[in-house]
C-alpha cells in the first residue's frame, strides 16, 4: 500500500484517475473472491454438519432397531401359531429393510464426511465370491434364475485389503442383478488381467439378462437417490443409495464401476482393482485371528441401555455364555480388573467414564 501510495503521488492527475479506476476493479474483484471464499467455507461447513448430524441420528435410530430386530429373532424362535409365525415374519423382514437402509445411509455419511475407514488385512479374493454366492444363489433360485460364479485359476490366493467392503460392494450388484432379472441367469467372474510390482490386476464383473438400463438412466446410475424410473421404486423397491455407494468404495480401492448393457437384454456391471499381493501365510495367521475358542466362559457386556442389555443378554446366552450387565464404565473398570472374563464387549457411550477411556 505505501508503495502504492508513494507511486500514485507522483503519477499525473490523468494517470492518477484511470490509476484509481484499475485500483477500484481489482478492489471490487477481491472482495468478490473473499466473499466467494466466504459462502464455499459457510457451504461445506453446513454439508459436513448435515452429514455429522446423520452418522449421529443413523446411530441412534440403529440402537432401539436392533432392539426390534434381536427381540423379533427371538420370538421366531419359539413356539408359535401359524397366525403369529407369520406376523413375526412380517414384522422381521420389514426391520431388516429398514436396518439396511439405514446401514446405506450410515455408509453415505460417513462416505460423504471423509470418515470412512479401510482395513487392511490378508484375505482370499475367492472366499469373498464365495460368501456372496451363498448369500445370493438362493435368492436367483427362488426366482427361478441361473446362477454361476467363476473364477481365474490364476488369481492369487491371498491379497491385502478391506475384504468385508469389497463383498459389500458384490453383494449389491450381484443383489441389483437377480433384482432386475426374471428370465435367464446371473453370473459373478473374477479374471487376472495381470500381476505386476506386487500387484494382481483383477477384473470383477456381474452379468444379468435382465431388464437393462437405457443410456438416459446410465448417466445418472451412480448419483444417491437416484433410481431407474419412479416406477422401479414400487416395483423393486429399494433406495437408490446401493450403486452410489458402492462406486464410492470402488474408487477408494482405486478402481472405477463401469456398466455395459442393453435394455431389454441385460446388464454387466464391472471393475478393475489392482490388489497387492500378500503371502499365503498372512491369510492363515488372519484366520487364525478370528477363529473363536472361547465360545465358553463368562461375557462382561457394558452397556447402558436397558433394550440392548437384554437383546445382547439372550443372545449371548443362546450361544451358552454366561453373561454379566456392567452399566457404566467405572464398573466395567473395577469388574474386568478383578474377576476372570472370557471377554469384555463395550459399549462406545456410556454415562461417566466412556467406552474408550474405560478400555484403556
Ligand atoms: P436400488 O437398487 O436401491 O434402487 P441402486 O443404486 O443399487 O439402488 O440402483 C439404482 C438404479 O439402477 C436401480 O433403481 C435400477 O433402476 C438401476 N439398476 C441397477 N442395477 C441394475 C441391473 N442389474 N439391471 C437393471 N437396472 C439396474
Amino acid at each position: 500500500v505505501l508503495v502504492y501510495a508513494v507511486f500514485l503521488r507522483k503519477t499525473t492527475r490523468t494517470h492518477r484517475a484511470d490509476l484509481m479506476r484499475f485500483h477500484r476493479t481489482i478492489f471490487e474483484k477481491e472482495e468478490l473472491v473473499a466473499r466467494l471464499n466466504r459462502e464455499k467455507q459457510r457451504a461445506e461447513a453446513a454439508s459436513s454438519a448435515k452429514s455429522e448430524f446423520l452418522a449421529t441420528m443413523s446411530h441412534e435410530i440403529r440402537t432401539p432397531l436392533n432392539g426390534v430386530i434381536g427381540m423379533l429373532q427371538l420370538l421366531e424362535d419359539s413356539e408359535l401359531t401359524a397366525d403369529q409365525r407369520l406376523q413375526a415374519d412380517v414384522a422381521l423382514t420389514s426391520a431388516n429393510a429398514l436396518l439396511r437402509l439405514l446401514n446405506d445411509i450410515l455408509d453415505l455419511a460417513k462416505i460423504e464426511s471423509g470418515k470412512l475407514d479401510f482395513e487392511r488385512i490378508a484375505f482370499s479374493p475367492a472366499a469373498v465370491m464365495e460368501e456372496v454366492s451363498v448369500l445370493m444363489a438362493a435368492n436367483a433360485e427362488e426366482k427361478g434364475l441361473g446362477y454361476r460364479a467363476v473364477i481365474d485359476p490364476r488369481i492369487p490366493p491371498a491379497v491385502w485389503g478391506d475384504p468385508a467392503r469389497l463383498k459389500q460392494v458384490l453383494a449389491n450388484l450381484v443383489g441389483n442383478a437377480v433384482k432386475f432379472t426374471d428370465r435367464g441367469s446371473v453370473e459373478m467372474s473374477l479374471t487376472l488381467g495381470e500381476l505386476r510390482d506386487g500387484l494382481a490386476i483383477t477384473r470383477f464383473s456381474v452379468r444379468d439378462t435382465g431388464i437393462g438400463i437405457n443410456e438416459q438412466q446410465r448417466q445418472k446410475l451412480f448419483e444417491k437417490f437416484i433410481q431407474g424410473d419412479s416406477s422401479t421404486t414400487r416395483r423393486f423397491g429399494g433406495s437408490g443409495l446401493g450403486l452410489a455407494i458402492s462406486q464410492q468404495l470402488v474408487q477408494r480401492m482405486g478402481g472405477e464401476i463401469r456398466v455395459r448393457s442393453q435394455l431389454g437384454e441385460g446388464s454387466e456391471f464391472y471393475f478393475e482393482l489392482p490388489l497387492e499381493l500378500a503371502e499365503a501365510d498372512a491369510l492363515s495367521r488372519a484366520t487364525e485371528d478370528s477363529d473363536h475358542p472361547w465360545m465358553a466362559g463368562r461375557v462382561l457386556v457394558v452397556e447402558d441401555e436397558p433394550v440392548n442389555q437384554r437383546v445382547i443378554s439372550v443372545m449371548l446366552q443362546r450361544f451358552g455364555l454366561e453373561v454379566v450387565i456392567a452399566d457404566n464404565g467405572l464398573e466395567a473398570v473395577q469388574r474386568a480388573l478383578t474377576e476372570d472374563w472370557a471377554v469384555v464387549l463395550m459399549d462406545l457411550r456410556l454415562p461417566g467414564v466412556d467406552g474408550l477411556e474405560a478400555t484403556r
